[in-house]
């Protein structure tokens, strides 16, 4: 019975502790403070050259990080430190895969011949894991549709605003891409999402994709991992240059 008495009041007066003094009272700065793991130390770039962890896909040399989408070689041509889409050669992937990602490119489209306007009109498209397009377009005094314009999630979400700069000078797209996460039974658990500056302005803010981005038709999603980086050939000689890609 003693130790009964005993024990109660210990409980008792633990009880009368803990309501006097929260956790949150019992909380020293260094309590929400960690060390580890330090973060790696990286370079970055200067404009023109990319972080030292990025993964340069295109240096202005070659296009030996890419291939057609048959896996034989790349065919568009190199100029200029430019690469250039080679109308009917096909669009072209990266030999390596992707997930997350931060994408640098740079684009430029042509001056157009009188038959190439509206979508014709300076038309290629940068595709994450090789089936969701940020559309590249001239949208210099382009009527088009506003949700395939420049700076677009082809045919899902128009750009905010158009910050394109003109046709036939440099356009510089940075993407920051978190790809859909699938389940074991190839069933949805979190959709994509992606922020797309354009010339340093934003264009999509965290915008969450309802799918693929097909031409005709609405977008859906089909469970898929890593893929390629793939860039469109649209018939239209568009050029792209410092292109750098870091894995997230
Ligand atoms: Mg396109």
């Amino acid at each position: 019975m003693k130790k009964a008495v005993i024990l109660f009041s210990f409980l008792l007066c633990g009880a009368y502790v803990a309501h006097a003094q929260s956790p949150r009272e019992q909380w020293k700065p260094e309590s929400t403070e960690w060390y580890h793991p330090v973060p790696a130390k990286v370079t970055p770039g200067n404009g023109t050259s990319a972080p030292s962890d990025a993964i340069v896909l295109f240096d202005g040399k070659d296009l030996s990080k890419w291939e057609s989408m048959d896996g034989s070689p790349a065919k568009w041509t190199v100029k200029d430190g430019a690469m250039i889409v080679a109308p009917g050669a096909g669009s072209i992937q990266t030999k390596q895969y992707f997930g997350d990602c931060q994408l640098h490119i740079e684009f430029k489209t042509p001056v157009p011949g009188k038959e190439n306007t509206l979508q014709m009109k300076g038309n290629s498209g940068i595709m994450l894991q090789s089936r969701y397009e940020v559309q590249v377009l001239d949208c210099e005094d382009n009527p088009t549709y506003v949700n395939g314009y420049v700076g677009s999630i082809y045919k899902q979400s128009a750009p905010m605003v158009n910050p394109f700069t003109g046709t036939d000078k440099w356009q510089v797209y940075d993407i920051y891409w978190k790809g859909p996460r699938f389940g074991t039974d190839g069933k949805l658990e979190a959709p994509a999402m992606i922020t797309v500056v354009l010339n340093g302005v934003v264009v999509q803010n965290n915008y969450v994709l309802k799918g693929n981005t097909p031409y005709t038709g609405l977008p859906k999603y089909t469970a898929h991992g890593r893929m390629p980086l793939s860039l469109q050939d649209h018939g239209v000689e568009v050029a792209f240059r410092n292109i750098w890609i870091r894995d997230l």
